[in-house]
């Protein structure tokens, strides 16, 4: 029989975006009730270690957690500095001059059960059909710098759209550090040297810090980051380094003044050896450039980045190195990695913080007594895979459907043999244009779709039976939809007109 005691401490390790992500809704779910603590939660936190302080992009998911937490969605908007995001625009990834767009939402509805590409893809095969990206409601907002939240009780195709946000990682992280120990959650400030483990199973029993304090636990949540405290400092579960597939190895940041407009998407634009990307915040816009260190020195990358940028720079570029891959076990005995201490691929699609979010849920789900089931754990190791897995196939995609040939980085990603995973669902697109999203994995099938269709990847053929509807007919019907979606964008807010009047940050 297991142990069901339930817990008595968790010690969460590390105050970056994961831990204090992790800390807030757990404070939520047992910190202080009106009956005391049910289960204590200390977080720690190293002054000496600092955080990553990037990760600004976000996917809509980051809405459902904002929600599960009953933030106030204005607060939260004015507190982080945060804009509105209808997804990536992408440049120069297909070819030099490329220039595509990855919306959050839905494409027209289905015309007789079938996806309104479909009959797209026909209709364009005979030609004189306008860009996929015209029935994007989020894209058509995008390109006319146009925000406004969609209404939820109107069925419209100019609807049917979802949005996320961009926000300063630091000061989010702030926001829900008062969120969480408002709940009872305990900081501790120190940075840990040493951990104790039980003999015989190698639990981990406590943390001893620098200045002395030994800190007990149950359950510890490693959110320490790259370093991986404990999950391979001391449980040493593995790591799939997945650089074959994910080349980039470096990247450096660095944050500019703002500049008008306020574009309510993120912009990723290819460089010679990796990408730029451009995140619009309320007191300024944030840069990096992604690069492999095998194809570009760092004074390059430096010097590419900073002749890019469309304000003046506000700080020193800062420069982070990273493996590309994940934990071969996030939870190992009593340590469940979050964040980057579980793995890391690279921001290319703003999946990172959507990563801590699931994993918390994940944990949640599976919420463990002392006795800590390993059927429980193997689950949570499988799923944590599954997911990771799905969405490294999604980024490697971007790479791999390149067709520049003005550098050896770019002409490498293109010849690669990809992961079978991905292999079958190119063959899949590459008949009938047919993509199937499986096991709820992250990425639906509008997302992959326009990262294909957006490269120039065209399939052979599109789904037999949409042959049976008249094309002049679909022709005109899909006509008055692109009219409708550009009509409602037109009379929509100016994305920086919507924040001045709802959820603008004090000036400084
Ligand atoms: C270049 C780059 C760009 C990114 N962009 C995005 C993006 O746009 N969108 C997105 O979703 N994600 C992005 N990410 C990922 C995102 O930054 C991270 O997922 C997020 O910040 C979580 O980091 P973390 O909390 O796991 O680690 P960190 O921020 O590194 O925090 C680690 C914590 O552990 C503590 N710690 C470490 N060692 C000790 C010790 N010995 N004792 C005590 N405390 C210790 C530190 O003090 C710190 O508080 C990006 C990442 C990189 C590298």
């Amino acid at each position: 029989m297991p142990d069901d005691q339930p817990l008595r401490r968790i010690v969460i390790v590390g105050g970056g975006t994961a831990g204090w992500m992790t800390a807030a809704p757990l404070g939520q779910l047992m910190g202080q009730g009106e009956h005391g603590a049910r289960c204590e939660i200390v977080l720690i936190e190293s002054p000496e270690i600092g955080t990553v302080g990037v990760g600004e992009a976000t996917l809509p998911t980051i809405r459902f957690y904002n929600r599960t937490l009953e933030l106030d969605s204005a607060e939260f908007i004015r507190k982080t500095q945060a804009t509105f995001k209808l997804g990536i625009e992408f440049k120069d990834w297909g070819h030099l001059g490329n220039r595509f767009f990855h919306g959050f939402g839905e494409f027209g509805p289905a015309i007789q059960n079938r996806s309104s590409v479909m009959h797209w893809l026909r209709l364009h095969g005979l030609g004189g059909m306008e860009s996929h990206e015209h029935w994007s409601t989020a894209t058509v907002m995008a390109r006319h710098n146009r925000f406004v939240p969609p209404d939820g009780d109107v069925a419209s195709a100019a609807n049917a759209y979802t949005y996320a946000f961009h926000f300063d990682a630091g000061l989010y992280a702030a926001y829900l550090r008062d969120y969480a120990v408002a709940r009872g959650v305990q900081r501790e400030e120190g940075t840990i040297v040493d951990v104790s483990v039980r003999p015989g199973d190698g639990f981990v029993t406590a943390v001893t810090l620098a200045d002395g304090r030994r800190i007990e636990g149950d359950l510890f949540i490693d959110c320490s980051g790259f370093r991986a405290l404990l999950i391979e400092g001391v449980c040493q579960a593995g790591y799939d380094d997945w650089t074959h597939w994910l080349p980039c190895d470096s990247a450096q940041a660095v944050p500019c003044a703002r500049v008008e407009p306020l574009t309510p998407y993120t912009t990723s634009t290819a460089r010679s050896a990796g990408w730029q990307w451009r995140i619009p915040l309320q007191h300024r816009t944030g840069n990096g450039h992604v690069f492999c260190s095998q194809h570009i020195s760092e004074d390059e990358a430096t010097a590419t980045l900073l002749s890019h940028l469309d304000g003046e720079p506000l700080a020193e570029p800062r420069t982070l190195k990273f493996v590309t891959g994940m934990r071969k076990q996030c939870w190992n005995r009593n340590v469940v990695a979050i964040g980057l201490a579980s793995g890391f691929m690279e921001p290319l699609e703003s999946t990172s913080i959507h990563l801590i979010q699931t994993a918390i849920a994940r944990l949640i789900d599976f919420f463990p007594s002392r006795g800590f089931s390993p059927v429980d754990i193997d689950t949570y190791n499988r799923l944590s895979r599954f997911e990771y897995e799905s969405i490294r196939d999604f980024i490697i995609l971007h790479y791999h459907l390149n067709q520049r040939t003005d550098s050896a980085f770019w002409t490498a990603c293109r010849e690669m043999a990809v992961p079978p995973t991905l292999q079958a669902k190119l063959a899949l697109f590459g008949t009938h244009g047919r993509i199937v999203r499986e096991n709820n994995e992250l990425f639906a099938e509008v997302a992959w779709m326009q990262v294909m269709l957006g490269q120039g990847l065209q399939p052979q053929g599109y789904h037999p039976l949409v042959d049976s509807v008249d094309d002049s007919a679909i022709g005109e019907y899909l006509h008055s939809v692109h009219q409708l979606i550009q009509r409602c964008a037109a009379v929509m807010p100016d994305h920086a007109r919507f924040i001045a009047e709802h959820c603008a940050a004090p000036r400084n």
